[in-house]
């Protein structure tokens, strides 16, 4: 069989039902995709994939910059500390490696998976924002609170020591550190991100795959992020009181203790796993700002 005629008849199969001269330009490219690959099973998988490389180097690559420029050594939070290129790159080299040793040959199962739990994939048109909006806002609650509870669970004697240790090598974080970590690390935390959206799609039945990229998206940036190791005026904690930021877990790998979640603040407040960050802070603002000499900065 041709291409062509390959292509029209997974059309067929996939678009039977759907004018695709109506749909937006976004839907039509969505379309276009999976017509031609050609095998919802690879599209899917690839595009998983390559989502979260583009998103996760992309979203580094700023925070290489600003650790290259001077300038913005004023928001570091722990200025004595900016990591050297070679810090970097080696830290590149074990999350690639991770990515494509681990994440790789699991592209295959992204579609099977979604399909078990009724999650759309090829299809077209998407949901409304009205729809997407509350669903990310849930996997972001879901998310925070696993997350808050497994990696409290990961600083335990044997599970710190032979799991979580590795992504505590890095005192003074760094973005590209946010995946720096142990690949069971990796299965136990991304847990936290997928089961959210698995749940809600087994439960209601109404969820398409874009929504859970763009909640993705948004969670690699939260955690890269999280670890820049800067605190700008404008960091997004400063506009939303409750967001945790780079302020919060940088001092989380400067104690190796306290503050546990990921995105909000609530569960250590609530739990008070954040004490100790909190005494820091005020022993902090109360020194002068002439004798801290570069080493702390105010939050
Ligand atoms: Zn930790
Ligand atoms: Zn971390």
């Amino acid at each position: 069989m041709s291409f062509n005629a390959t292509a029209a008849a997974a059309a067929q199969q996939l678009y039977a039902n759907v004018d695709l001269s109506k749909v937006n330009w976004f839907e039509q490219q969505w379309a276009a995709w999976y017509l031609w690959i050609d095998n919802p099973i690879i599209a899917t998988g690839l595009m998983s994939f390559l989502l979260h490389e583009i998103v996760y180097f992309g979203r580094c690559i700023p925070w290489i910059i600003i650790d290259a420029l001077p300038y913005f050594q004023k928001w570091k939070l722990q200025p004595n500390k900016i990591p050297t290129p070679q810090e970097q790159w080696e830290c590149t080299k074990q999350v690639l490696f991770s990515h494509f040793t681990i994440e790789l040959p699991a592209i295959w199962l992204f579609h099977p998976m979604a399909e078990s739990f009724g999650m759309q994939t090829y299809q077209v048109p998407f949901p409304s924002w009205q729809t997407m909006l509350p669903q990310i806002a849930i996997f972001f609650a879901f998310e925070d609170m696993f997350h808050y509870f497994a990696h409290q669970a990961l600083h335990w004697g044997v599970l710190y020591k032979h799991i979580h240790k590795l992504h505590h090598k890095y005192s003074a974080p760094f973005g590209l550190a946010a995946e720096y970590a142990h690949p069971a690390e990796v299965f136990i935390l991304g847990t936290g991100t997928i089961a959210g959206p698995m749940l809600y799609c087994y439960f209601t039945r109404n969820l398409h795959i874009l929504t859970v990229y763009i909640w993705i998206t948004l969670r690699l940036f939260q955690a890269i992020d999280a670890h820049s190791g800067y605190d700008f005026p404008w960091s997004l904690q400063h506009i939303v009181p409750f967001w945790s930021g780079a302020e919060h877990h940088d001092f989380h790998h400067m104690a190796f203790t306290n503050n546990y979640s990921t995105s909000f603040r609530w569960c250590d407040r609530l739990f008070g796993t954040d004490d100790k960050y909190r005494e820091y802070r005020e022993r902090v603002a109360a020194i002068p700002d002439a004798s801290r000499n570069g080493r702390v900065r105010r939050m």
